[in-house]
């Protein structure tokens, strides 16, 4: 049997932990010949501990077969030791009356932190998701405080964005999800993401492009529904998304470790310079991954509409690094 791997997680007892954990436990995330181990870590708070050893009575009543341990943590250093995959969902939430600068800074201490904690504690392969938002500016502060973990280990969840643009087009063109290939979506985990179907194909090569012809449709629905949709889940259920978040974190790192055979999927990933990305910034790109390792998709033209859009959110980007430079020495 193989060993188990570490799987650590945090704001384990939030929303988006209660869908995620489950399924991580059950074999979704790893393989269903890969134990696990999960170090669930929430804040040191007596409330929010409580309500995290209630999660774990309910993962001890699943008697998943592959849960081979968990714990209960309120440090980092502690959470974080040895893991293999790193789930960072934790951050804090914008209050009331609470401007956008407020939110970096408050969730840059939190992941300056836990940056740091990675990097003294963590398994040197540590794969890191970041889900909690800001999450692309969340996962760069991170990367920047591990020095020691190569950047490459760092990434944000563009995903879920990426699985609603491939239903959106789904629905359009009639053609079934599971037959659609070569979406991508750019940028930042936020309504300015450029989600791009220009390239997808249907199993027999067919353009989506061509199958929908609607640029109208491209411009005035479907990108504000795909980019303003997590808004439209709150109005509708009274709270955010949570069980498709979690379902994007598992396809996120499933695809990440076991493959994606040659399809491509979005991550968000420290750009190489690729596509005129500055290096270094946590940006939606399309990839591939193979043992392992994602590569950036390369030589993809982008027109100028697209090259508007990119230029947009990675604006944002920017301005968001700029606003915690002042923390990242
Ligand atoms: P959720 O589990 O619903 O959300 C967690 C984070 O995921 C939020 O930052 C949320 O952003 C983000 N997120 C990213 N994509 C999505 C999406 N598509 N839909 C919804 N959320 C998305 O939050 P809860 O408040 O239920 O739980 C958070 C837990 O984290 C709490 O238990 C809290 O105690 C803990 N926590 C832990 C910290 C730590 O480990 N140090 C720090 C702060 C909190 P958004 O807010 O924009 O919806």
């Amino acid at each position: 049997a193989k060993n188990p791997m570490r799987v650590a997680v945090t704001g384990a007892a939030g929303q988006i932990g209660y869908s995620l954990l489950f399924r991580i436990a059950n074999g979704d995330l790893l393989g269903k010949d890969q134990p696990v181990i999960l170090q669930l870590l929430e804040i040191d708070n007596e409330k929010a501990q409580k309500a995290l050893k209630g999660v774990m009575m309910e993962l001890e009543d699943c008697a998943f077969p592959l849960l081979a341990g968990m714990s209960a943590h309120s440090d980092p250093m502690t959470a974080f030791k040895d893991a293999d995959v790193a789930l960072l969902v934790g951050a804090r939430p914008r209050g009331p009356g609470m401007e956008r600068k407020d939110l970096l800074e408050a969730n840059a201490q939190i992941f300056t932190v836990q940056g740091k904690a990675l990097d003294a504690v963590a398994s040197r392969n540590v794969k890191v998701l970041v889900v909690g938002n800001p999450a692309n500016t969340n996962a760069y502060i991170a990367m920047k405080s591990a020095p020691n973990l190569p950047a490459k280990n760092f990434t944000a969840m563009l995903r879920l964005d990426h699985n609603r643009a491939l239903s959106q087009v789904a629905i359009k063109s009639g053609v079934p999800v599971s037959q659609i290939h070569k979406m991508c979506v750019w940028g930042n985990h936020s309504p300015t993401m450029y989600a791009d179907y220009r390239f997808a194909v249907t199993d027999d090569g067919k353009s989506l492009k061509d199958l929908i012809n609607d640029e109208q449709w491209n411009r005035d629905t479907f990108l504000p529904t795909v980019g303003k949709r997590g808004a439209a889940i709150i109005d509708a259920r009274g709270a955010s998304s949570a069980a498709s978040a979690a379902n994007a974190a598992i396809d996120h790192v499933r695809d990440w470790v076991l493959g994606t055979n040659g399809e491509w999927t979005t991550m968000g990933v420290p750009s190489d310079g690729s596509y005129g990305i500055p290096e270094g910034v946590i940006f939606g790109f399309p990839v591939t991954t193979e043992n392992g390792e994602y590569k950036i998709v390369q030589g993809l033209a982008v027109d100028e509409f697209s090259q508007e859009r990119i230029n947009n959110t990675l604006k944002e980007l920017e301005e968001e690094r700029a606003g915690v430079a002042h923390l990242l020495k």
